[in-house]
Formats: structure tokens, C-alpha cells, sequence
């Protein structure tokens, strides 16, 4: 059953996250990046709705040309190229892996490939860059609103598409999910994993690339902006290049791991997957870069070190977290956390078709501290690619706001589920480590 708070949100985020998105692309396109510069605009008569939509640029039929091209190179990576890196990369998990059991019992398999896209799709754009020189490494910068309409086409159509899959010939129809209520099903989605052929998987794909191997992508076509405008990139640019560029570089060493999060296990595949993987993502998880195009910050050497340091300790606290699940999980709890044998809370649950499964939370290590500790890592590293851009602006700022807000409703989402898996399981465990993010606090 859909509650009218879900509905009230999922009618709301229909509505104006694509209004949102415009609202943050354009306002650094014709007010550098002021937030409040447009609405004062309107709200004083000096401008109209269609003077700035009037000078907003159109779809063009070379951002169609380059987003198509760019598309099918990364659906061709994914589907045609099987990974290498795993065999000559120690520690690296790569090749066909299994994902978690799904619901209705199925373990599907997957091509862990994303690394290695990530790294040819990387060698090329330095070998144009610095060599063919094909085309301008500010081209992402130069055609970003037109694109960023070539987007929003493919992230409604991919969802409209898995709908009418999920009615008409899904993947897996165990793993469906139904309630009735058309808007919620676009958005939350139908199908578990939807699937085009035994490899071609909407969730794995549409979340990595195009979107996270595009992040450190566009990035780059920023700093390339910087150097042509002002002769220099700034250290803040530099800075929010190399804790992104860790942050998804980490993303595809752990793709096989990534088949053990949320988005995978537990999310089923719509809008809030199709259409957030492919404009949400790459265009509001990149305004630090953006707004330093518009405003080149240069940071103190106290400031460059604070933020680094920030990063990094974010980082380290998101990976070592997750890291300790991991472990946990693999090893059955027989492990070791910080030199001493994991503890953890017994729990059962039982799958649709009655059988009764037994598992384990771990209450040891940063599990120990919080329930979601690896959501506070993300925070903090979230927070130091915006205290990058200084103070001058909100905009950069949004992306800890709305990381916070995500993970938020993250951790209340998952404990709901939790609780209505594990039961009075799940109450032993909360009451065993009472935190959800911040010890002691909340
Ligand atoms: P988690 O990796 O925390 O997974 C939650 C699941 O882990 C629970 O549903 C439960 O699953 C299991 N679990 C919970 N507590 C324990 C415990 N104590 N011991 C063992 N297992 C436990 O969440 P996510 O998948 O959401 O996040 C993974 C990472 O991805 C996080 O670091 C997050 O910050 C990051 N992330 C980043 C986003 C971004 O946009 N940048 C978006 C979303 C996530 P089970 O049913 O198996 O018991």
C-alpha cells in the first residue's frame, strides 16, 4: 500500500526534480551561479519565465551526436568487453560475479567490468587531449544544457521503458513488484533487476556509466575550462578532482561489492534509478566543479590542507565501514575487527516462499559506533568537496544538504525494512548500538 506522504513526495519529485535541475544548471548559465539572482529577477518584473528560457540553450544536433556516441561506446564496454583487470590487478574482484539472492531466490550474475571502462574511456580522452587533439577537452563544458536535455530524453525513456517491461515481459515476474498506484510504480519500479539479454543489466549499467564514469569526465572538461579562461587551474579545482576522482575510482575497484548495497539488493529499477542515474547524478553531483568554472577559487595552504584532510579521513571512515561489512558477511562473522573476533546480533528472516534464513548484524568496529557509519563517512567527504568552493555561494553547498537529506531517509527506509525482516531481532541489535549516524547524538 502507498501512503499519501510517499505519494505526496513522489508526485512532488516528478514534478520539480527536473525544474530543479534547470533551476541549478541555469542560474550558473546567466546569473554565475547566484541562486537567489533569478527569482529577485522575476519576483521585480525586470525579467520573464520566457526571457530565460528564451536564452536557454536548445537541443543541438551535435550534444545529440556526442551523447548518442557516448552512450553506445559505454553500452559497448559493458556488454563486449569482458573484464581483463582482475587478472593482472591483485586484490581487484573482477569478471562474472554473483549478486545477492533476490526475493524470490534468484543469484544472478553479473559482468563486473566498470573498472576497466573507467580506465579506457579515461586513456582516451587524455590520448585526445594531449595528442589527437579530435575535439576541445572543454566539450562536455561547452555543450552541458544541451546535453543535459539529451539526457533527460534517455532517463525517461529508459523508465517509461522498464515500466512497460516490468507489465509486459519482465525479466524475472517473481521478482516483480505491483501496488496499483501508477505514479509509485514509475517511480520505484516494477521489475527487480530488469535485464536485456543474459548480460545487459538496466541497474549495474544505467548507475555506473554512463553517469559515475561521466563524473570524473566532466570534472576534467571543468578544470580544462578553468585553464582557457583564466591561464590556470585553481588548487580548489584540483582539489575537488582528486577526492571525486577517489571517490569514484573506489566506486569501481568495489564494483563487485557495490552488488551488495541497497540500489541493488533491495531497490527495484524506475524512474528514481533511470532517470536519477542519468541527470541527477552527473549534473548535481558535479556543481562544485561547475561553480568553479564561474568562480575560480584559490585556497590558502591552511585551507588546502583542512579540506584534503577532511576528504581523505571521510574517505578512509566510508571505506573502512564498508569494508568491515564486507568482511563480515563474507566470513560469516569469523573474522577479525580491529585485532579481535567480530561480535554480532543473531537474526532471522523468512523469504516469500516460507523458507526461514538465518543471518547476522555485526555490532563490532565502526559497526559498533553507528548503525550507518559508512553513510557518516560519506558525509564528511560529501562536506569537504563543497568547503572547497569557500563561502561565497550556496550552490556548491547543495550537495551536502541534498547528501544528507538522501542518506537520511536512506538509513529510516532501510531500518524500516530491517525492522520488518529481522523483527524482534532487529530490536536486540538497536538496542545494542542505539546510534544511527552520529554517536551519542543521533
Ligand atoms: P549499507 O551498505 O549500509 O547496507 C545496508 C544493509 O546492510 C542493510 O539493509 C542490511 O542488509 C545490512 N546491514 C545493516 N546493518 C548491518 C550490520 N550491523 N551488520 C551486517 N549487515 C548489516 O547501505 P547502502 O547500500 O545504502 O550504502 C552503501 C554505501 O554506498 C554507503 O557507504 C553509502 O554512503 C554509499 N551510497 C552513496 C550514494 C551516493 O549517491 N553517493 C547513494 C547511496 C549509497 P541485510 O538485509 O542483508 O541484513
Amino acid at each position: 500500500e502507498v501512503d499519501w506522504f510517499s505519494l505526496a513526495s513522489i508526485l512532488f519529485l516528478l514534478l520539480f526534480a527536473p525544474l530543479i535541475v534547470y533551476y541549478f544548471i541555469m542560474s550558473c548559465d546567466q546569473y554565475q551561479c547566484s541562486l537567489t539572482d533569478s527569482l529577485r529577477d522575476l519576483l521585480t518584473g525586470n525579467k520573464h519565465l520566457s526571457d530565460i528560457w528564451n536564452k536557454t540553450p536548445m537541443l543541438t544536433y551535435r550534444a545529440a551526436g556526442i551523447y548518442c556516441l557516448w552512450v553506445a561506446f559505454q553500452v559497448f564496454l559493458y556488454v563486449f568487453v569482458p573484464d581483463f583487470c582482475h587478472k593482472f590487478l591483485p586484490g581487484y574482484v573482477g569478471g562474472v560475479q554473483e549478486g545477492a539472492v533476490t526475493p524470490a531466490g534468484v543469484v544472478n550474475k553479473y559482468e563486473i567490468n566498470g573498472l576497466q571502462a573507467w580506465i579506457i574511456t579515461h586513456v582516451l580522452w587524455f590520448a585526445n587531449a594531449y595528442y589527437f587533439h579530435f575535439f576541445s577537452p572543454t566539450i562536455i563544458f561547452d555543450n552541458w544544457i544541451p546535453l543535459l536535455w539529451c539526457a533527460n530524453i534517455l532517463g525517461y525513456a529508459v523508465s517509461t521503458f522498464a515500466m512497460i517491461k516490468g507489465y509486459f515481459f519482465p525479466t524475472n515476474a517473481k521478482d516483480c513488484k505491483f501496488t496499483g498506484n501508477f505514479f509509485y510504480d514509475y517511480m520505484m519500479g516494477i521489475e527487480f533487476n530488469p535485464r536485456i539479454g543474459k548480460w545487459f543489466d538496466f541497474k549495474l549499467f544505467f548507475n555506473g556509466r554512463p553517469g559515475i564514469v561521466a563524473w570524473t569526465l566532466i570534472n576534467l572538461s571543468y578544470a580544462a575550462k578553468q585553464q582557457e579562461l583564466y591561464g590556470q587551474v585553481t588548487n580548489s579545482m584540483i582539489l575537488v578532482n582528486v577526492l571525486q576522482g577517489i571517490y569514484v575510482l573506489d566506486f569501481f575497484w568495489n564494483e563487485a561489492w557495490y552488488l551488495k548495497t541497497i540500489d541493488i539488493c533491495h531497490d527495484h529499477f524506475g524512474w528514481y534509478l533511470g532517470w536519477g542515474d542519468c541527470v541527477w547524478l552527473p549534473y548535481l553531483y558535479t556543481l562544485q566543479g561547475l561553480y568553479l568554472v564561474y568562480h575560480p577559487v584559490q585556497l590558502g595552504t591552511a585551507n588546502v590542507v583542512g579540506v584534503l584532510m577532511l576528504g581523505l579521513i571521510g574517505y578512509y571512515i566510508f571505506r573502512a565501514t564498508n569494508h568491515q561489512k564486507d568482511l563480515f558477511r563474507r566470513t560469516d562473522g569469523n573474522c577479525r575487527i580491529w585485532g579481535k573476533k567480530a561480535k554480532d546480533s543473531e537474526c532471522s528472516s523468512m523469504c516469500v516462499d516460507g523458507t526461514k534464513y538465518y543471518s547476522k548484524l555485526m555490532t563490532s568496529g565502526f559497526w559498533g559506533w553507528a548503525r550507518h557509519f559508512n553513510y557518516t563517512g560519506d558525509l564528511l567527504g560529501s562536506l569537504s568537496y563543497c568547503l572547497a568552493c569557500g563561502f561565497a555561494h550556496i550552490l556548491p553547498y547543495f550537495y551536502i544538504i541534498y547528501m544528507t537529506i538522501l542518506l537520511t531517509h536512506r538509513c529510516i527506509r532501510d531500518e524500516h525494512r530491517c525492522s520488518s525482516k529481522y523483527g524482534k531481532d532487529w530490536k536486540h541489535y538497536t538496542a545494542a548500538v542505539p546510534y544511527r549516524l552520529i554517536p551519542g547524538v543521533f
